[in-house]
């Protein structure tokens, strides 16, 4: 005991130095605070922090701040006492107290029994005393303080909050006449557990606790009170005893300290020490100004709240709802905004600017489709034109194209006509006759038919196409112009289909201005006219068609001019064919380019990509 007791007053020593709140001018006022636990403990460090901020805040006097630990919780006994007593006579024999403030139901006790030899008529403030124990005090003048209100019942309450369907409490904590603050729950019990199972831990060892917390039933919670012994000599602070048993509880725990709700509480109605310290201060402050103790009533103070700790609350599945009202959530995550705001912030940023270019992006898209329709448009209606004028300028060969048959169906008629007057007519000759009236008919309406398909105005049609099939039909189409100019014509297909996507009145169109361009260059020429077409697959990807003649070639420094509009070396031309060409071709993304073939003549070729069909 011995040893004990002087390493105490070693560990006193330590924290008692005086602490300076102003610098001293006409003589300084002085507090002695006595604190019933180790301050080194959370909870009467914090009790000790708010008294110490509130006056420290105070600039109206110069304080001189003392403080003493008295470690209630840890030694007890007549003899501790007397110690304490000697002790605290030969330390402030010459120091001038003016306000004592005493710091739980046991020290007020022994401040009461010290007064009238310590501090006779010393104004002494109390804090965190229990009603009960108020009512249990006789309180002699000078005497006053804050009074905590801290029912067992509340803790009961705070249990069915954290369990609704709550049958058993599990009491937890050091036995109930060592506890300074909860001893009064001793009493209540009975009312306050009324139609609940009780199972009592108190005054059990740490390793009893823990094995026993493990394994509690269902619908049950723990009220933990405070444990600073293990039964076996080893001290905890509260807060760390009550890590412990939650380290194995298979319940919530209820507890009663605010300083208790971090290691493992589940929450509860709570001392809050900082607000314990404040009123005491706030009190000192308030007598030190001249106000009479006996004018100030003990009153209940503010420091107990219902507090909850998030965590638990996920962890034992607790509704915010079922909580006591005005209950305050610690130790709650934050939401993901919370948590990752600045990240959350650049990201959304990025994705509006994002959404921004992709908007703006679409609206180019837009733009320039309506732009490519719109000269898709303008395209058709020129090549249209262009077609027109070409068959404005086959008309003379399409007309001696039509006369030919009309010519003969005339002279067929008449032959027939004849044959019947004639007195034995000979109908089979007639009948070949009339056969070679309908082929000549046929052919006639072919060549109608033929040039109303190129005079067609019709929309911009994308369509998959086989390239062998448009060119034929263009060399066909100008077969009897070509022999009218005495120009052979001749088509090489590719061995294989060609596809290609595109409109085919357009591409023939190309094609038979090419073909028109080549019996024009060879206008002049006195004999060996003729015109080769041809249709083969470059690399796989793309196919092209070559229109050859043995006409007198380009010159090499207008091989790219003659696509240039309204370039012509013709007495009549316009020099707009090449030029609507080539836009027709660069519409079917493809491209046209001529060349001179090196025995002689123009080649042009148009390559324009495959399509998988
Ligand atoms: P136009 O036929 O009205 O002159 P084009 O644009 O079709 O207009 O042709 C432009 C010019 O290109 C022609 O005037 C001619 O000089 C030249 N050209 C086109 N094809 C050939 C060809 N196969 N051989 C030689 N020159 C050609």
């Amino acid at each position: 005991m011995i040893v004990r007791i002087s390493a105490l007053l070693i560990s006193v020593a330590l924290v008692v130095a005086p602490l300076q709140v102003a610098a001293q001018e006409a003589r300084s006022r002085s507090i002695l605070v006595l604190n019933q636990s180790d301050l080194r403990g959370p909870f009467y460090y914090l009790v000790f922090s708010g008294l110490r901020s509130v006056l420290s805040a105070d600039d109206r006097s110069h304080l001189t701040l003392y403080a003493e630990n008295l470690d209630l919780s840890r030694f007890r006994g007549k003899n501790y006492e007397a110690l304490l007593h000697r002790y605290l006579k030969e330390k402030y024999q010459n120091a001038q107290i003016d306000v004592v403030v005493a710091v739980g139901a046991a020290t007020l006790d022994l401040v009461l029994h010290w007064r009238s030899d310590l501090w006779p008529e010393v104004p002494v403030v109390f804090a965190m005393i229990d009603e009960i124990d108020l009512v249990r005090m006789q309180l002699p003048d000078g005497v006053t303080g804050k009074v905590v209100k801290l029912p067992l019942a509340d803790s009961i309450k705070a249990a069915h909050a954290l369990v609704p369907d709550l049958e058993t409490v599990v009491f937890v904590g050091d036995a109930w006449d060592s506890l300074t603050i909860y001893r009064n729950w001793k009493e209540e019990i009975p009312v306050a557990t009324r139609g609940l199972k009780v199972i009592d831990l108190v005054g059990q060892t740490m390793a009893e606790v823990r094995r026993r917390v493990a394994e509690l039933p269902d619908r049950s919670a723990i009220i933990y009170s405070a444990m600073f012994s293990d039964g076996k000599g080893t001290y905890y602070p509260p807060a760390t005893a009550v890590g412990l048993v939650a380290e194995k509880a298979n319940r919530p725990i209820v507890v009663a300290a605010e300083t208790f709700l971090a290691p493992g509480g589940a929450g509860g109605f709570l001392l809050v020490p900082v607000r314990i310290g404040e009123e005491a201060a706030r009190l000192a402050l308030r007598i030190l100004d001249g106000e009479l103790p006996s004018n100030i009533a003990p009153a209940v103070g503010d420091a107990v709240k219902p507090i909850f700790n998030w965590l638990q609350m996920q962890r034992w599945g607790v509704r915010e709802a079922d909580l006591p009202p005005g209950s305050e959530i610690r130790f709650r995550e934050p939401g993901l905004w919370e948590k990752y705001r600045w990240q959350t912030f650049s990201v959304a940023a990025v994705l509006l600017i994002q959404a921004g270019l992709i908007s703006i992006l679409l609206h180019e898209r837009h733009r320039r489709a309506n732009a490519e329709r719109e000269s898709r448009n303008r395209l058709t209606e020129l090549a249209h034109a262009h077609r027109q004028a070409t068959a404005g300028e086959l008309s003379s060969t399409i007309a001696h194209e039509l006369n030919q048959p009309l010519g003969a169906i005339l002279t067929n008629t008449e032959t027939a006509e004849l044959i019947l007057n004639s007195p034995s007519p000979n109908l089979s000759e007639v009948k070949e006759i009339l056969a070679d009236i309908r082929r000549d008919d046929i052919r006639a309406s072919e060549v109608i038919h033929r040039m109303r398909s190129l005079l067609r105005r019709v929309p911009f049609e994308d369509k998959v196409i086989d390239l062998n099939d448009t060119v034929r039909k263009v060399f066909e189409f100008l077969s009897v112009q070509a022999s009218a100019r005495n120009i052979a014509l001749y088509f090489e297909p590719s061995g294989k289909p060609l596809q290609v996507k595109g409109d085919q009145i357009q591409l023939q169109q190309v094609i038979m201005n090419l073909i028109v361009n080549s019996m024009d260059a060879m206008a002049a020429m006195p004999n060996g006219r003729a015109v080769i077409g041809r249709t083969e697959v470059n690399g796989g990807s793309s196919a092209v068609v070559s229109i050859l003649d043995s006409g007198p070639g380009i010159p090499a420094d207008k091989l790219n001019e003659v696509f240039d509009p309204f370039f012509s070396t013709k007495k009549q031309g316009m020099g707009i064919g090449l030029s609507i060409s080539r836009t027709i071709v660069q519409a079917h993304k493809g491209r046209i380019w001529a060349e001179n073939q090196s025995e002689g003549g123009a080649v042009f070729r148009l390559s324009l990509p495959l399509t998988l069909s």
